[in-house]
């Protein structure tokens, strides 16, 4: 396949980066302040080419760990003090290094299994949804404090593959210190070449990976590839590559990255994740009109809902009926008692009958799947 990365990321409309801790952080663990403005520029040129950009950006703990003056952090505990410690610090200097380029950034912490609950998920997801709107960068990193887990470095590479699938994003960029996924461990093997393009992640690949006791397979590279295995099933770009160069966009091409093609005729797991929810929550009823909107891959809107039965509140999951019949289920953004306010009513009324609105559609398009 001929492609161009670059190309591919300006056509994005949506584009998740992550960023390691190795690229903020230097060898002294001090900010690497440069760097950082650097990628502000890339992100200023993508910001301007209307492109919305979410930052995944880890080195919370490095620069905690810098701040305490330590040189290893003992147990668990230790690491998740250096991250709320060094999380200011982190944030601080995104705010710093975009401020130079006129942009504005959101502090998001986010662990994975807050997007695998439904009212959360669908409130972090409108909260993004409206920074983005608003032209604010947000910069998000792994709540350490709450992660029940171990913090592993790369857990950040599988949480931006989450949220680049839940924000319905088209890419996803993993900048780290390697160049890409490479045949065999290059630390090893000094013949190992890198993969330019991937079109399925085989078994022989995760095993070598898994096995790798070196600092290319602990440095996170089985979590990249768990990123990598979450994206192409969604149908999202991804590419992995070597961010340790000033402009790090600017620099990406198909010669020094891994390209992974995504699958085709996916159904996204958000929708599977929809699908597979029982719809006891609640059913709506719509009228032809709105039947036709959602065949046509259009949101639920207030004006087509003629009628409401059971009790659901805002991220469950409904049951949607035309003539009785269920045609789509979907996330509603509203409790049942809202919905019956406003069904029949246009959505520039809904502020004025509920005193707030959340979303002008009830079942947003991206969280509505036809039966
Ligand atoms: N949340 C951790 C930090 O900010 C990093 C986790 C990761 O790199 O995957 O230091």
């Amino acid at each position: 396949m001929n492609y161009e990365i670059l190309k591919h990321i300006k056509n994005s409309k949506i584009i998740v980066i992550k960023i390691g801790s190795n690229l903020l952080v230097n060898k002294n663990q001090s900010l690497n302040k440069n760097w950082l403005l650097s990628i502000a520029k890339d992100l200023k040129k993508l910001v301007d080419n209307k492109n919305k950009v979410i930052i995944v950006s880890s080195g919370a703990i490095a620069l905690g760990k810098k701040i305490l003056d330590k040189k290893i952090l003992k147990n668990l505990h230790d690491k998740q003090a250096a991250a709320s410690i060094g999380q200011i610090q982190l944030s601080q200097s995104w705010q710093t290094a975009l401020s130079k380029v006129k942009l504005k950034s959101s502090q998001i912490l986010l662990t994975a299994e807050d997007l695998e609950n439904r009212r959360k998920y669908l409130n972090a997801r409108n909260t993004i949804f409206a920074l983005l709107d608003l032209g604010v960068i947000p910069i998000i990193n792994e709540n350490d404090t709450t992660s029940t887990e171990e913090i592993r470095f790369g857990d950040n590479d599988k949480l931006s593959a989450i949220i680049a699938n839940a924000m319905s994003a088209d890419m996803l960029v993993l900048l780290s210190d390697v160049n890409g996924l490479y045949t065999e461990d290059p630390k090893k093997n000094k013949n190992s070449e890198i993969i330019l393009e991937i079109n399925k992640i085989t078994k022989s690949i995760e095993d070598y990976v898994s096995n790798s006791k070196s600092s290319y397979g602990s440095g996170g590279m089985l979590a990249k590839i768990e990123a990598a295995k979450i994206c192409m099933r969604s149908g999202i770009k991804i590419i992995i590559a070597n961010g340790l160069v000033k402009n790090p966009l600017k620099f990406i091409n198909s010669k020094n990255s891994t390209w992974f093609v995504p699958e085709k005729n996916i159904r996204s797991r958000r929708q599977d994740w929809i699908l597979n929810r029982s719809s006891k929550d609640g059913v709506i009823h719509i009228d032809e009109g709105a039947s036709n909107a959602l065949v046509k891959n259009s949101s639920l809107l207030a004006i087509g809902i003629k009628k409401v039965e059971g009790k659901f509140f805002r991220g469950d999951t409904i049951s949607i009926k035309y003539n009785s019949k269920e045609m789509a289920r979907g996330i509603i953004n509203y409790d049942y008692k809202d919905v019956e306010a406003i069904k029949g009513q246009k959505s520039t009324q809904i502020n004025s009958i509920l005193g707030f609105i959340r979303e002008d559609e009830v079942v947003h398009k991206d969280n509505l799947v036809l039966v």
